[in-house]
């Protein structure tokens, strides 16, 4: 993506290092998803379908310098997430994204 900025890509170590937030304030709080509302397993782990996953609120594709931003990161079952995608078409298979 070139956007004249850099940010750095939503992968690997860091990203795991989100989701481990996400899911240690999510558990805390007792959060739902915040796309369906329906309560998240906090138990379950990746890939299970209801597994928490990080939602962006601002989309990283519209906000990518909002990527980093814990405060743009809100708990999402794995399965929502993936539906909503990040403004993309769904159902083409998009992988690297959750
Ligand atoms: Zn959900």
């Amino acid at each position: 993506m070139d956007n004249g900025l850099s940010i750095r890509p939503w992968a690997g170590r860091a990203r795991s290092d989100a989701l481990a937030l996400v899911k240690r304030k999510g558990r805390a709080a007792n959060a739902p998803c915040s796309i369906c509302g329906q309560p998240i397993d906090y138990s379950l782990v990746y890939p299970h379908k209801q597994s928490c996953s990080v939602q962006h609120i601002r989309s990283r594709r519209d906000y990518p310098e909002l990527t980093w931003e814990p405060g743009n990161w809100a708990p999402a079952h794995l399965d929502c997430n993936k539906s909503e995608g990040t403004g993309g078409r769904p159902g083409l298979g998009v992988m690297g994204d959750w």
